[in-house]
């Protein structure tokens, strides 16, 4: 990890930048006692961003620049994509594999892995996990699969886990901490057991049965908006999270006899939407804040990708994904 920031440290030197801009994922802001040491025992200054940030889809240049920054560094995030009008590093804070950690975890549950093929997907932190796990299996005369989509093998985003998509694989091992990155998999993966080896707890889950609980809330939100008359379209200016063209979405919904309205945000919160009076709520940002974040809103809400996919397979054209 220190040789991460060392290298980004070299280049901030070659470039003679000496304010930078730190936007850091949420599981890392403890550590900000030990980054701002790094930056400014090599003579740099440091602001911190405390507004959340999520992934790298959140690029703050602009904020950056106003507060007198030459560079924003983003930590515990891999590159999105999202341009900037000034340079950008990326230090991805992967951890090392404790191995005695993950021996115990895999010899405790070993009676978990009962299918004969898998694909193991992991989020960034834990990429280097993804080699140790899959010689296990092997071991054990499993088929084991992995698939580079992202920076790394086997790495999936809560918006992407395309790396667990490989046909030959019976079930889905996915390594990580927390719900997100499990969570993301039962939404997008419509029928393969999902394993999560869960390194915070210690422990291993088969969480498939988790998926008929979000079915049932998407198909009870999909008869919402049949019935809704107002419709609430969610839009953040994030700029990694502007994916669709909302006034031409506004337009066809208008077509359905609906009345629609645009809400844009920051980031997308229930409590911002106190006060409003729709029937129905559509999300065009993060794909995350369904089903995340669900259970805190008062009003039925769904990702737009959800409702496209249930008027395709209503006119009959299957997608893999629910
Ligand atoms: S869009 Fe959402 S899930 Fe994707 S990187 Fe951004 S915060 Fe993460």
């Amino acid at each position: 990890m220190i040789s991460e920031f060392l290298d980004i440290i070299n280049e901030l030197k070659k470039r003679n930048i000496k304010k930078i801009f730190i936007q850091i994922s949420e599981g890392l802001k403890t550590k900000i006692e030990e980054i701002q040491k790094i930056f400014e025992e090599n003579d740099i200054d440091v602001i911190f961003s405390l507004e959340p940030t999520y992934g790298a889809c959140d690029v703050r240049d602009e904020e950056a620049k106003r507060l007198g920054c030459e560079a924003l560094i983003h930590i515990g995030h891999s590159n999105f994509g999202v341009k900037s009008s000034i340079p950008v590093f990326y230090v991805h804070y992967i951890f090392d594999v404790e191995k005695e950690k993950i021996e115990k975890i895999l010899e405790r549950y070993e009676n978990m892995f009962i299918y004969n093929s898998y694909t193991i997907v992991s989020s960034l932190q834990y990429v280097n996990y993804v080699k140790y796990v899959k010689s296990f299996l092997e071991m054990k005369n499993k088929k084991v699969y992995t698939k580079k989509v992202l920076e790394y093998e086997a790495q999936i985003l809560g918006c992407n886990v395309n790396a667990a998509k490989i046909d030959e694989a019976e079930a889905i091992i996915v390594i990580s901490e927390g719900f997100f990155y499990p969570l993301g998999l039962l939404l997008e993966i419509e029928n393969k057991p999902i394993i999560y080896i869960d390194l915070e707890k210690q422990e291993i889950r088969d969480i498939s049965f988790l998926r008929e609980k979000f079915r049932k809330i998407i198909a009870w939100n999909l008869v919402k908006f049949k019935e809704a008359k107002k419709i609430g379209l969610l839009v953040s200016w994030k700029k990694g999270q502007i994916f669709y063209d909302v006034f031409k979405i506004k337009k066809e919904i208008e077509k359905m006899g609906k009345k629609v309205y645009i809400f844009a945000f920051d980031e997308i919160v229930p409590e911002k939407l106190e006060g409003i009076s729709v029937d129905f709520l559509i999300n065009l940002a993060c794909p995350r804040i369904f089903p995340d974040d669900i259970e805190r809103y008062k009003i039925p809400l769904l990702n737009f990708s959800i409702l496209l996919k249930s008027f395709y397979e209503e006119k009959g054209v299957r997608s893999n994904s629910i």
